[in-house]
């Protein structure tokens, strides 16, 4: 289309030197307008078969050249640092998306931000929750024990990750202390012990990596229960181990339904636990649109 009606305009000029500069400025344009076509053609096809079997299970050919391709993340340049589409909960510096929620009345967090670049649970104050609501989700949050270590088995630096404000992946000094397996650091607490105990020693940071698949519900009736995958210090302790339900004590954990999408929460057991780079990601499953 451009190229006929640069040919056209081109075919209308008749004064001699005019001619020579248009002639020139116009051959310009239709070299950019063909790279521009040639560009937009290769961008449009993609190398694959349509003419492949179907996946089974999927709509898509083997190799199918009309499948999405996955969105491009930067990832961050050292481990544990947010990609460019994570929602980044604490970046060091305030609490703008935590609130709390003492005797049902939303307030403003009251855990202490510290000025290196980490909060502090206010013992006492109440669980600290996102001001938005998730559900699943792959998760990075750092922790620190209490240097000044005090109390043991659960009374010793205890606070936990709430996926949904009620699925606990414990916080605990397991460091050198014992308490019950189901209820230390890494566990599902009260339903099962981390595979294993990587955890440091008090005041140093640990990092959880949890990918967290909310569960469903049908009405009233459980669909498809929660599952969690935790990694610990960088080391597996959870791979997509079933959630049996809401986190309770001394009782056997069952499900109530809930939302879609509930806020993260982390736990006030009345211990000055600290974290610091909270980020997630919400999981959106295979074959999104391309940006
Ligand atoms: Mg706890």
């Amino acid at each position: 289309m451009l190229y006929s009606i640069a040919m056209n305009f081109r075919h209308t000029i008749c004064f001699p030197s005019a001619r020579l500069c248009l002639d020139v400025c116009l051959d310009v344009c239709l070299a950019l307008c063909l790279a521009a076509t040639l560009l937009a053609q290769s961008k449009k096809a993609s190398p694959g078969y349509t003419d492949t079997p179907i996946l089974p299970g999927q709509r898509w050919h083997v190799h199918d050249s009309n499948r999405p391709h996955p969105n491009p993340v930067t990832p961050g340049k050292i481990l544990g640092e947010a990609p460019s589409d994570a929602i980044v909960l604490f970046d060091g510096h305030d609490l703008s998306r935590w609130m709390q929620n003492p005797g049902g009345k939303p307030v403003d967090a009251r855990w202490k931000v510290v000025e290196n670049g980490y909060f502090e649970c206010v013992p006492r104050s109440g669980d600290l929750l996102t001001r938005d609501k998730f559900g699943d989700v792959q998760l990075h949050i750092e922790w620190s024990e209490p240097t000044d270590v005090k109390g043991t088995s659960q009374e010793r630096g205890n606070s936990g990750v709430l996926l949904m404000d009620r699925y606990e992946i414990q916080v605990l000094d397991s460091y050198n202390d014992l308490t019950y397996a189901d209820g230390q650091a890494g566990a599902l607490y009260g339903q099962w012990p981390p595979l294993v105990n990587p955890i440091r020693k008090p005041g140093e940071w640990q990092a959880y990596d949890i990918v967290f698949e909310a569960p469903k519900f049908d009405g009233e009736k459980l669909v498809r229960p929660a599952f969690a995958t935790v990694f610990f210090n960088g080391v597996l302790v959870h791979h997509r181990k079933e959630i049996l339900g809401t986190m309770v004590h001394r009782q056997v954990a069952r499900y109530t339904p809930h939302g879609a999408e509930e806020p993260l929460a982390l736990q006030d057991h009345g211990n000055p636990v600290r974290y610091r780079n909270v980020w997630l990601r919400r999981l959106n499953g295979y074959d999104q649109p391309e940006r």
